[in-house]
């Protein structure tokens, strides 16, 4: 018969070793599955300016690495291994990793949130050959090239300004007239003389056979076709949340986010089963906030083991 957990958890992002750190130090013993690539979303970012804590700013998966020793100092499990499939029709819940069925009386939901992509001919032919949506990972491979980055947010502004260490330009397409980025990112990214916008403007088709050689752009209020050469293209539009494995199993919104039971809370819709981070928060998705809700999902946890469980 295997163990059963009084956590696991789900994710090996700030959210998923924030609860790991809190549930380790509740004595709650939490197992971690952080996935295959551990780390989340802050392993392919670079400077990571706004965690309070680090005034001089600090490197993404410099920070993560920080967060997992944390939680490992405190006795959490960690295993890097992905989950498969969840059962949680029955108690204890169960998680299947790959040829294991893992039992626990509660499961934080901390899986995250993934780059969107923008669905166009060309673009997922092209993808490691021109197009991606990680600057940080592939800006290196463009040095001296002409570069289209494509969104009108946070994202879109800092992989931009990102890219112009190595590119000798780079156009942002957006398909309005006005950022949706915060007023900072948007008035550096406008002030670098090697940054472009093209405003109310959309890629209809990516060109290239062994690399990309050049994009399709119409113009939203126009409908004029444009063909424009450039040698790479970075989709930032933001991301979808992590929770395939789950639709089954806990209510999701129409965006396919957790929806939380109780606003400002973490339970789901399955009593033992929470979630935090950017897989329950189309809103704030910033590392802080997630490890806040890890932090919250774990006191939760641990109030349901006592008041619900007995432990
Ligand atoms: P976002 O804020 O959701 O912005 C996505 C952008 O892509 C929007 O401008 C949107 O246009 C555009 N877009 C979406 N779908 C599109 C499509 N199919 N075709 C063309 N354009 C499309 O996502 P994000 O920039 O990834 O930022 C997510 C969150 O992370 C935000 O809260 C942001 O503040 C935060 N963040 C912070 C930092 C930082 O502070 N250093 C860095 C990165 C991200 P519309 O505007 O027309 O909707």
């Amino acid at each position: 018969m295997n163990d059963i957990h009084k956590v696991l958890i789900i994710g090996g992002g700030p959210a998923g070793y924030t609860a790991a750190l809190y549930a380790a130090r509740a004595e709650l013993a939490p197992l971690v599955l952080e996935g295959s690539t551990p780390g989340g979303q802050l392993m392919i970012t670079t400077d990571v300016e706004n965690y309070p804590g680090f005034p001089e700013g600090v490197l993404g998966p410099e920070i993560m690495e920080k967060f997992r020793a944390q939680a490992e100092r405190f006795g959490a499990q960690l295993l890097t291994e992905d989950a498969t499939a969840v059962d949680f029709s029955s108690t204890p819940l169960q998680v299947l990793t790959n040829g294991k069925v893992h039992l626990s009386h509660t499961v934080i939901i901390a899986t995250g949130a993934s780059a969107k992509w923008l669905g166009v001919p060309g673009e997922e032919r092209l993808t490691g050959r021109g197009v991606s949506a990680c600057a940080t990972c592939d800006g290196f491979f463009f040095k001296d090239k002409e570069l289209l980055v494509v969104g009108g947010g946070d994202s879109a502004m800092e992989e931009s300004l990102f890219l112009t260490k190595f590119a000798s330009s780079v156009t942002i397409a957006h398909r309005r007239d006005e950022f949706r980025a915060s007023a900072i990112m948007a008035r550096r990214a406008l002030a670098n003389p090697k940054i472009g916008v093209a405003w109310n403007t959309v890629v209809e088709e990516i060109h290239g056979e062994e690399q990309v050689t050049g994009v399709t752009l119409v113009d939203t209020l126009s409908g004029e076709v444009r063909q424009q050469s450039l040698n790479g293209v970075f989709v930032a539009i933001g991301h979808r949340p992590n929770t395939e494995l789950f639709t089954e199993w806990v209510a999701l919104d129409e965006r396919g986010y957790i929806t939380l039971a109780n606003a400002g809370g973490t339970a789901t819709s399955v009593p033992g089963v929470f979630a935090a981070g950017d897989v329950a928060d189309p809103i704030y998705r910033q590392a802080v906030t997630a490890a806040g809700t890890g932090c919250q999902a774990a006191l939760d946890a641990d109030h349901y083991l006592q008041n619900t469980v007995g432990l």
